[in-house]
């Protein structure tokens, strides 16, 4: 009996970072799009913060040769999961000593641990 190997070319791609597979490919250069949108809120905060991004997205571009197809820009480069840039993106904000308001509302937008959610407690609103 001939065994059929196709599957083993299904390429699993996995993180650079975690080792992880990379489950739900969204790039950091879209990633950024989205934390930059985020941050027209607080301009000071882009002023500092987007730079930053911008530098690490750089070195991550020329790292890639082939990577797994981000669901949104379609193009391959997905080679970091989101959730590793995001927590890049997290410890760039606590350096830069940002209040805890801010902070919260960035893991609120963008938690991908979904299996992990952090939870939100009413008490933190202020209405
Ligand atoms: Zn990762
Ligand atoms: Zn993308």
């Amino acid at each position: 009996m001939l065994k059929n190997n196709s599957f083993a070319f299904e390429q699993q791609y996995v993180c650079e970072i975690c080792g992880e597979a990379i489950t739900n490919p969204l790039c950091p250069v879209c990633l950024t799009t989205e934390i930059n949108a985020w941050l027209t809120l607080y301009p000071d905060l882009r002023k500092e913060l987007i730079p930053k991004l911008q530098k690490y997205l750089k070195r991550v571009k020329e790292d890639i040769t082939n990577s797994t197809q981000c669901i949104k820009c379609k193009n391959k480069r997905a080679s970091i999961c989101p959730y590793c840039f995001t927590a890049y993106v997290l410890g760039e904000l606590k350096k830069l000593n940002i209040n805890k308001i801010i902070l919260k509302e960035f893991l609120e937008f963008f938690n991908f641990r979904n299996e992990l959610p952090i939870p939100v407690k009413k008490e933190d609103y202020h209405f």
